[in-house]
């Protein structure tokens, strides 16, 4: 059942158009993220979601009501900003206790939730301290304590992790997923992260100039993705993309390499984008039979700790692979190397559209 529902919502600033036609649902319980780049209309959703915008069309409906002219308050849900401003004159123990105090409950529910919420996010030993004694990590713990206090039936969250270092991002993310587990909560996740997205979302929504453009499972996406633009905004390092050309019989030649096509309708001499993950792309030798191997020389390599992102190129198209820290150590810049995909792993795209038009064919022998 939907539990959210986002419809054809507007939005525009002077000649900008915020939102333009932002629609998307959201399950009861579901962990739902919001994936696009800087300015592509994430704060806005959120915040016309909660009630903060001037809307020009579109409806929000929650809970099987219309909300979209409801007041803020009363709606039910709660939002964690990019800057989790807590007070920082109040107490940790005052700040979780603010959002109760407000709506009027008794001192003996306040301290109940309060220690409720501060076991459940780990702060309890704070309590007493003020925010600025506190670690990045504490105070974001605190500001999501602050927006789950009051026991709101959707969380929204926008960019909550932006502004933490990367080894907090990594604990914050896996916390996220913890309290959506123990909460049951609905929430909706903005992020420009593709990372954040697709480990913590159960399904993403990628997002494009104001609105959403596709939606899926993480795996799906990555897997299917349905234009070039979702198949760049998923996956790390981003997809490799490859000009070909159609050499009818269903077959697309590369500078260096011809290779069978399941992507009907790709005409003799029709250009099209090939699409190739750096992680479907392997060191020649002990891999699959189905895999198409050609020459490459190393170009730059660029070590992340447990892996090796390396640059090749292969006729002068130049593309990444991933290989495992320990493998890609027996490598120099200038080696010359084979390597292989397999063809199922190549998506089709149309360069002028960017639509996918389908993917690499088994090579029949
Ligand atoms: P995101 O959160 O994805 O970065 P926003 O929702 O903040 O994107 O912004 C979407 C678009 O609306 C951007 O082009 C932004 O410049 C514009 N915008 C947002 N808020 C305002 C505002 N208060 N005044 C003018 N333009 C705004
Ligand atoms: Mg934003």
């Amino acid at each position: 059942m939907s539990n959210l529902k986002v419809d054809n919502l507007r939005r525009n600033y002077g000649s900008v158009e915020a939102l333009d036609g932002m629609s998307f649902d959201v399950a009861e319980g579901e962990f739902f993220c919001l994936l696009g780049p800087s300015s592509s209309g994430k704060t806005t959703t959120l915040r016309a979601i909660a009630g903060l915008e001037e809307l020009a069309g579109g409806a929000v409906h929650f809970s099987g009501q219309d909300v979209t002219e409801a007041p803020v308050q009363g709606r039910g849900m709660s939002m964690i900003f990019q800057t989790f401003a807590l007070y920082p004159h109040l107490s940790v123990e005052a700040n979780l206790a603010h959002p109760l105090r407000r709506s009027g409950a008794s001192s003996a529910d306040v301290k109940k939730r309060v220690d409720e919420v501060s076991e459940l996010l780990r702060v309890t030993h704070t309590l007493k301290r003020k925010p600025s004694t506190l670690s990045g990590g504490e105070q974001q713990r605190v500001a999501i304590g602050r927006a789950i206090v009051g026991r709101p039936k959707l969380l929204l969250l926008d960019e909550p992790l932006t502004n933490l270092d990367a080894k907090l991002r990594h604990e914050m993310r896996a916390e996220f997923k913890r309290l959506h587990r123990e909460l049951g909560m609905t929430m909706l996740y903005a992020t420009p992260d593709q990372l954040e997205a697709l480990t913590m979302g159960e399904r993403v929504g990628v997002i494009k100039d104001g609105k959403v453009v596709a939606i899926g499972a993480p795996r799906d996406l990555y897997q299917h993705p349905g234009d070039t633009y979702v198949a760049q905004m998923v996956g790390s390092p981003p997809i490799n993309f490859l000009s070909a050309t159609g050499s009818g019989d269903n077959q697309v030649e590369l500078p260096f390499l011809g290779l069978p096509v399941a992507a009907p309708g790709v005409a003799s001499g029709q250009s099209v984008t090939l699409g190739l993950r750096p992680h479907d792309i392997s060191l020649a030798g002990g891999g699959s039979s189905r895999a198409t191997r050609f020459p490459a020389k190393i170009h730059l390599t660029e070590p992340l700790g447990d892996v090796t992102v390396i640059d090749v190129t292969a006729r002068e198209t130049g593309m990444k692979m991933v290989l495992r820290e320990e493998i890609a150590a027996k490598y120099n810049v200038g080696d010359d190397i084979e390597i292989a995909f397999d063809p199922e792993d190549l998506h089709v795209f149309d360069p002028s559209t960017g639509a996918r038009l389908g993917n690499g064919a088994t090579q029949k022998n």
